[in-house]
């Protein structure tokens, strides 16, 4: 019955700079890529672990062993509804959803947007991040990716955010702002960093606090979006934070899948939740499966292979502010 190849390994991609947030800095995309095939198709998948939910790439890729181990062991039959059945959400198994998505539309030979019956966009625009490291870093990406409607600034709950916000919004007066915190402000300041919100005319504040202050969020009254990353990660989670955020951050790592990101934007639209289709630190690979996502969502955070020394060889072209629609070739 299990006639499939599963092989997978890590992989890192260097940065062109280092990437700076609230939890630290990086240096290169550490994932790890999935390959499923057949004698006659091959479907891959990429997952990035994130250590703020405790992962790595030595946890992630034992993951894979005992999934691909309990496959052989139980004689069933390797699809999506069992490994969204049989494991739990994470990047492992969002590595193996997505490469099972690019192996079963290869069989059929349908473009996932035909799957969906969704019209494939033209392009799509991306925001491009502004990471926490200091203002010349900030000004030199902006000025480098002027073209992008959107500029996301990551805080990191100090002094220098601010100072930060006000330098960008002087150059850039009529730009598309918005606040990614990563967890890094504490209840005692949200009041104030609200205020500079609204003063500085910020479109949305993704995660300002701990997932533990979500409740002091439903105490706050403004018209900034707030948008929820680290406090939602699952179809489950979209119900605990409906009451405090205004949006979500969707990403296939945190979501363990495609499939499962799907559900979770389909209720988040249903409840009214504005979507964001997010990514980790990712090659064009992890964009490509994202991408469906993307083109139902308010907000597109697809930048993290504009931030790679080298994608991969096959990969998705990036221009004025926009990003092409991944070829099957490399996924879909
Ligand atoms: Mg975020």
């Amino acid at each position: 019955m299990n006639k499939l190849k599963i092989s997978f390994g890590p992989e890192s991609f260097s940065l062109k700079d280092n990437f700076t947030i609230s939890r630290g800095a990086k240096k290169s995309a550490d994932l790890i890529t999935l390959r499923i095939s057949d004698q006659t198709y091959s479907g891959f998948g990429e997952c990035t672990p994130n250590i703020r939910y405790g992962q790595t790439i030595d946890g992630e890729l034992n993951k894979l062993e005992f999934m691909t181990q309990a496959f052989e062991d139980g004689n069933c039959d390797i699809n999506r509804e069992t490994i969204n059945k049989l494991f739990e959400p994470s990047p492992a198994r969002s590595a193996f959803d997505i490469a099972l998505w690019d192996f079963e539309l290869k069989k059929i030979k349908k473009s996932i947007w035909s799957f969906h019956n969704t019209k494939k966009p033209n392009a799509l625009p991306t925001m491009i991040t502004l990471d926490a490291s200091n203002i010349e870093k900030n000004l030199s990406t902006a000025r480098q990716f002027s073209d992008s409607t959107i500029f996301k600034i990551k805080f990191k709950g100090d002094k220098t955010d601010i100072d930060r916000l006000l330098k960008i919004r002087e150059c850039y007066p009529k730009k598309r702002l918005l606040i990614d915190a990563n967890e890094s402000i504490s209840p005692s300041k949200i009041g104030k960093y609200i205020e500079s919100c609204e003063r500085f005319n910020i479109e949305v504040l993704e995660q300002p606090m701990k997932t533990k202050y979500d409740e002091l969020l439903g105490t706050i009254k403004t018209k900034t979006i707030l948008c929820a990353d680290e406090s939602c990660s699952s179809l489950e989670d979209i119900k605990k934070i409906e009451k405090y955020y205004d949006a979500v951050n969707i990403k296939l790592d945190k979501a363990g899948g495609l499939t499962e990101a799907l559900l979770m934007q389909e209720a988040a639209i249903n409840k009214g939740i504005k979507t964001m289709s997010g990514c980790m630190l990712c090659t064009s690979l992890g964009i490509a499966a994202s991408q469906i996502i993307a083109s139902k969502a308010e907000y597109i955070d697809h930048d993290a292979p504009l931030f790679l020394e080298q994608d991969r060889a096959i990969k998705i072209n990036y221009s004025r502010g926009k990003l092409n629609i991944a070829d099957s070739m490399l996924w879909g």
